[in-house]
């Protein structure tokens, strides 16, 4: 149901990749409930269905495009960015956060895995911001989110690569920015900690103690890391962030982050 929006974002064009899980789909439902049109992508069809079955709950049909598409892709990403147009108008707002994280040491990172690492977490950027920039520019509320995590500032040595490259992406986020301002379309980002979703789901399932509860591993997980809040975010915190920076309530706001990680960051 769309209820009077304090975010703006009635009839908004918003695109949310990885829209089918965790952090993307509580976004993609928070916009829909504003009142915005919303595309949604990822791999898998089946997740990708399910997802779009339980917004369109709320939302109707009509302002929902699920779309399967893998956003290193370019020609998928284009094929996205021609049926936003088509069929919910040139978009506003692109949320970069497909994505996921790589749990690694250097010792036992190979060249390849760099590779791959490297390349998910720049060309998940690049390519949708690619496609999508000549639907942005002509917005008069252009805006980019990128799904950025709390290593690019506090780096963890079981997950060398992805920090590194999460560094990176708050850098790129930085150039983008500048190079957007002109242009009208601002770039920031979220920077995450530990927020529920399909990838802590998959890694409770391998690493959970026989008869160990989602409650009392994520809770021991949260003690273990010392996360001064207590408990892991849920994705509809990290939405509420990435909602408000996309919309024109963020209108003075670019090239910067809103940090969701529950006190964990040891940065003033
Ligand atoms: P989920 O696994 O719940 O969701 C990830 C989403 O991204 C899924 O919809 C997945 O769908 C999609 N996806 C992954 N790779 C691709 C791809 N190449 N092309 C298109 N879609 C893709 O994870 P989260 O909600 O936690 O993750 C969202 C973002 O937040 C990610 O970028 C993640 O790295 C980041 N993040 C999350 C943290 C957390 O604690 N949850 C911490 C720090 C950062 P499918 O697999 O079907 O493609």
């Amino acid at each position: 149901m769309t209820t009077a929006s304090p975010f703006g974002l009635q009839d908004r064009v918003a695109v949310i990749t990885g829209g089918s899980s965790g952090i993307g789909l509580a976004t993609a439902r928070l916009m829909l409930n504003a009142g915005a049109r919303v595309a949604i992508c990822g791999r898998d069809g089946a997740r990708l269905e399910a997802a779009a079955a339980t917004l369109v709950r709320d939302a109707g049909n009509d302002r929902l495009l699920a779309q399967r598409c893998d956003v290193l892709d370019g020609d998928a990403v284009a094929s996205l960015a021609d049926a936003v147009a088509r069929r919910l108008g040139a978009a506003d707002i692109l949320v970069n956060n497909a994505g996921q994280g790589r749990v690694s040491t250097f010792a036992d990172t190979t060249d390849a895995a760099w590779r791959e690492e490297l390349d998910l977490k720049f060309f998940s950027i690049v390519r949708p911001t690619r496609a999508f920039l000549p639907q942005l520019q002509r917005s008069d509320a252009g805006a980019i989110v990128c799904v950025n995590s709390l290593l690019a500032r506090q780096p963890e040595p079981h997950m060398v690569a992805t920090s590194a490259a999460r560094a990176g992406v708050l850098n790129l986020v930085r150039s983008l920015a500048t190079e957007l301002a002109p242009q009208h379309v601002r770039v920031n980002a979220v920077l995450i900690g530990l927020v529920e979703s399909g990838q802590w789901r998959r890694r409770f399932e391998t690493q959970a103690a026989p008869g160990e509860s989602w409650e009392a591993w994520t809770a021991a997980l949260a003690a273990r890391k010392g996360i001064p809040l207590g408990r892991l975010g849920r994705p509809e915190e990290a939405a509420n962030a990435i909602t408000f920076l996309a919309s024109p309530l963020a209108s003075y706001t670019t090239g910067t982050f809103i940090d969701v990680s529950g006190g964990h960051s040891r940065h003033v």
